[in-house]
């Protein structure tokens, strides 16, 4: 299966993806942005996120 990453390194903490899909993107606790743990992720909403973060920092990733 396939899951959003997201490359910490490029992130500039926008909040798009929080908006966009907070089914899938969290904040955590020591304040990074991070991908909630689900057993298959809605593939529409990733892909709004993907196409509106700005820093284009979040991929798919085959697991
Ligand atoms: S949309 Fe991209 S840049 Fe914005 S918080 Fe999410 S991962 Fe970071």
């Amino acid at each position: 299966m396939k899951m959003p990453t997201i490359d910490m390194g490029e992130c500039v903490d926008c909040e798009a993806c929080l908006d966009l899909c907070p089914s899938v993107f969290r904040r955590n606790d020591v304040g990074y942005i991070e991908v909630v743990d689900l057993e298959e992720y809605p593939e529409e909403e990733v892909e709004e996120c993907i196409k509106n973060c700005p820093a284009d920092c979040i991929t798919w990733e085959e697991v």
